[in-house]
């Protein structure tokens, strides 16, 4: 460890996933100054659409049109999860925030408004979500309409069947065609991948051999879908090229994690970050955090000699078991930088139901950290742990965000309120 001496932020977010994101992007976008320690990798996972809830109950699947109907159905019955707990005011205007940031860094989504959007995934199913990127929004209106469609597919690429997905949706969406075409240039390759097509297709020749390719096969189409593969930093460009070059509205369909959308996503927020000056360690990890009156000090390794840093306020954002903040061990579920209590089952033959597939889900998914009404989780004494210390995203406790469909709308929106808390602290200290 070294000794030089640490520096002081306004606030330091610990977590780089969606959770941690969205909350030093609202901290600095409040003139914070703020620090985020963590890899994104997670990010890399995600599909680009940013569910806001979508299933309430759990148990009963009851799909929502509306996420903010969902939201005052979830206050009414379930006032005690985290998402509930912010006012659909903050939750519509962190939204907006977010997406607004991510369409400043060249990541267009389609304007929000009060509805859910359904989509079709990789697999042919059909997922419903709320912010849809504008190269997926024309899938939207032809699933809607189940207009004559193409779905075009590379082979070679193995990760995105236009065969399944038309074979899946046939007994609902006849219109439905799939053909297969080989991406120029890529003719003599055994196995594609989509991050390198995408690249591929930001070169202006490429992108019309492949429009040449695709235009001979439309027939009666009046939509056109491809695997989310038109662009990596250069997705509305392409994107509109492809339309203006076929003549038909275009769309995207994401493809299995890793995908070109969740590398978009990343490459967004972290020129976001960039942008509004967010200090960032990206290599390093929290080993230990502690608290000496008004701040907090926080121990990184990861790097050579490790660092301390120092906050007047710290936001945990680690995530669950994949993300790291929680840990198990075969008798309990610990919380893994300060051993904050977990909200779990008495015992381990709680944490799962008998049937793997049962709809009311399992309990382990909704252990977590319980928090303060301002977002403060609580100590073994049911007091909050430090008085700036905030818990936000999946590490919550009472939700089960995959069940919910609610992965985005819980971090965002948990963060948005928990950095309103941050800096209405921060003014009261600062008044003193
Ligand atoms: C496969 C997959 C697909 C998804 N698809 C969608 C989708 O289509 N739509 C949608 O809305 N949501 C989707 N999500 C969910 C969405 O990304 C969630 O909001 C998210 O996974 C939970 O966010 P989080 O920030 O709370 O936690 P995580 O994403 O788990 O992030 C936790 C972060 O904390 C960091 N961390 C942990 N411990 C430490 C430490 N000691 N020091 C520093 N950093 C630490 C980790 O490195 C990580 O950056 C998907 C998630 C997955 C996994």
């Amino acid at each position: 460890m070294s000794d030089t001496a640490a520096k002081c932020y306004d606030v330091a977010v610990i977590g780089a996933g969606m959770a941690g994101m969205a909350a030093a992007l609202f901290a600095a976008e409040r003139g914070l100054s703020c620090i985020q320690v963590g890899s994104g990798g997670g990010i890399l996972f995600a599909s680009g659409l940013l569910d806001l809830l979508a299933v309430q109950p759990v148990a009963e699947h009851r799909l929502w049109l509306s996420p903010y109907d969902a939201l005052a159905a979830l206050a009414r019955e379930q006032p005690g999860h985290p998402l509930a707990r912010v006012d659909p005011a903050s939750v519509r205007t962190a939204f907006v925030s977010f997406v607004a940031a991510l369409t400043s860094a060249g990541l267009a989504y389609a304007p929000l408004g009060e509805r859910n959007s359904n989509v079709i995934t990789s697999i042919g199913t059909v997922k419903t979500s709320y912010a849809v990127p504008l190269t997926m929004v024309a899938g939207v209106d032809a699933l809607a309409q189940r207009l004559p469609c193409l779905l075009v597919d590379f082979r070679g690429l193995r990760e995105f069947s236009a065969r399944q997905i038309a074979q899946t949706l046939s007994d609902t969406w006849p219109a439905l065609r799939h053909q297969r075409v080989d991406f120029p240039g890529f003719e003599a390759m055994p196995e594609l991948y989509a991050a390198h097509l995408a690249r591929a297709l930001e070169n202006r020749e490429t992108r019309e051999r492949t429009i040449a390719l695709i235009k001979p096969l439309l027939g009666d189409a009046r939509a056109v879908g491809l695997p989310a593969l038109l662009g990596l930093g250069q997705s509305s460009a392409v994107h509109s090229a492809f339309e203006a070059g076929l003549g038909v509205p275009v769309f995207e369909i994401p493809t299995m994690p890793t995908s070109v959308p969740g590398l978009r996503l990343l490459g967004a927020l972290e020129a976001v970050m960039s942008a509004r000056g967010v200090m960032r360690r990206q290599l390093s990890s929290v080993r230990c955090l502690s608290f000496d009156g008004s701040t907090a000090t926080l121990a990184l390794e990861g790097v050579p000699g490790g660092e301390r840093i120092q906050a007047g306020a710290v936001v945990l954002a680690t995530g669950r078991f994949s993300g790291r903040g929680l840990t198990a061990d075969r008798q309990s579920v610990r919380e893994s930088i300060l051993g904050l209590p977990v909200q779990q089952p008495a015992t381990r033959e709680g944490w799962h139901q008998s049937d793997f597939l049962d709809p009311v889900g399992h309990s382990i998914n909704r252990a977590g950290l319980v928090a303060d009404e301002a977002w403060r989780p609580l100590n073994v004494h049911g007091k909050s742990a430090w008085t700036k210390l905030f818990a936000i995203g999946s590490i919550l406790a009472d939700q089960d965000w995959m069940r919910a469909k609610c992965g985005s709308g819980l971090a965002i929106a948990t963060a948005w309120a928990a950095i309103e808390q941050v800096s209405q602290q921060l003014r009261e200290t600062q008044a003193l």
